[in-house]
């Protein structure tokens, strides 16, 4: 059985500032893949660390996402991210989202893909 944890938030008191932030120009995620050769050797927890989505539409005050991204959030293709989770075979997943719940249906479809 795996196990599977999302970081990030899950509520904003900062939505009237993010509606006011301009969207970043970044490039999309799809064809991303993680170098993951630097965790070699390395003594860290045996977790996938596996990223779906990366920004935040929101702009909560105590938050450093929207300096980095401004109000953008690129997603990944879910096939890519179910297929790089099956090519990990680890027990653990830690989804390292800034805020996964940004979309819930997005967020929906991956956690049923998951599920199967
Ligand atoms: S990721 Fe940051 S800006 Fe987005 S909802 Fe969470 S705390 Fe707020």
């Amino acid at each position: 059985m795996r196990s599977i944890v999302a970081a990030g938030c899950a509520r904003c008191p900062g939505r009237a500032l993010a509606a006011a932030l301009p969207a970043a120009k970044l490039s999309p995620l799809g064809g991303v893949i993680p170098d993951r050769s630097i965790f070699r050797e390395k003594h860290y927890a045996p977790a996938g660390l596996v990223q779906y989505g990366r920004g935040c539409r929101f702009a909560c005050e105590f938050c450093s996402i929207h300096a980095f991204y401004g109000s953008s959030l690129r997603q990944r293709p879910l096939r890519e991210v179910v297929t790089e989770i099956e090519a990990l075979q680890r027990a653990h997943i830690f989804l390292v989202d800034d805020n996964i719940l940004m979309d819930g249906s997005l967020a929906k479809a991956l956690f049923q893909a998951l599920s199967r």
